[in-house]
């Protein structure tokens, strides 16, 4: 059984860039669809006990070695989910990252500020549906990629280190059509300590 993770943070703590409303839906009814879903489809299966990360991988309709789209969407959209929840801190200015991951973005993009805007655009045009990913390739490099749907870089065999959601459901009553605006007011809420522990988490 998987349950609904407990948000590191108020239901206000993020305003004005993610509302406590958008929240509410975001975390309290789609989120928890997703687990509730997941749980029906568990009981009985070859899936039943595994972690998610496990289940992704096995359930993946694009070469997993047991490929289930219903598992593998609703398993991808809490693993997803979780990542991003945890990765957000209260708006504040200037906010950067330090240490081995900006030193690695900066050997890769040149510079914070590049990085960020080929990561806000990759999701700017990302049709539909889905997450843009940092991510990171065994060795240490980083990559940037568009997933559609419930994707996620554990399917590549890569670690996913930062998320940002771009289904509708996660700005429309911010932000309604305005993505790229929802995209770039995320950059204030990143909170780097935690990228940056993923980041130097061993594989
Ligand atoms: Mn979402």
């Amino acid at each position: 059984m998987f349950t609904l993770i407990n948000l590191p943070y108020a239901p206000d703590a993020l305003e004005p860039v993610i509302s406590a409303q958008t929240l509410g839906f975001h975390h309290g009814k789609h989120l928890q669809g997703y687990v509730n879903n997941l749980n029906a489809l568990l009981p009985g299966s070859r899936f039943e006990g595994l972690d998610l990360e496990e289940i992704v991988w096995l359930a993946d309709p694009d070469g997993g070695e047991a490929p289930n789209s219903a598992v593998f969407n609703n398993a991808g959209q809490i693993l997803n989910h979780d990542l991003y929840f945890t990765q957000f801190a209260a708006s504040k200015e200037g906010n950067v990252p330090t240490g081995a991951l900006a030193e690695q973005i900066t050997r890769q993009w040149g510079s914070f500020e590049a990085f960020r805007t080929e990561f806000t655009s990759k999701g700017t045009s990302l049709f539909g549906s889905g997450w843009v990913w940092l991510a990171e390739v065994p060795g240490g490099s980083l990559v940037i990629l568009q997933e559609p749907g419930a994707g996620n870089p554990v399917t590549k065999g890569l670690k996913p280190l930062l998320t940002f959601d771009v289904w509708e459901h996660a700005y429309y009553l911010d932000f309604q059509n305005r993505r790229p605006d929802h995209l770039n007011a995320l950059w204030s809420i990143v909170n780097w300590d935690v990228i940056e522990r993923r980041y130097n988490h061993s594989f």
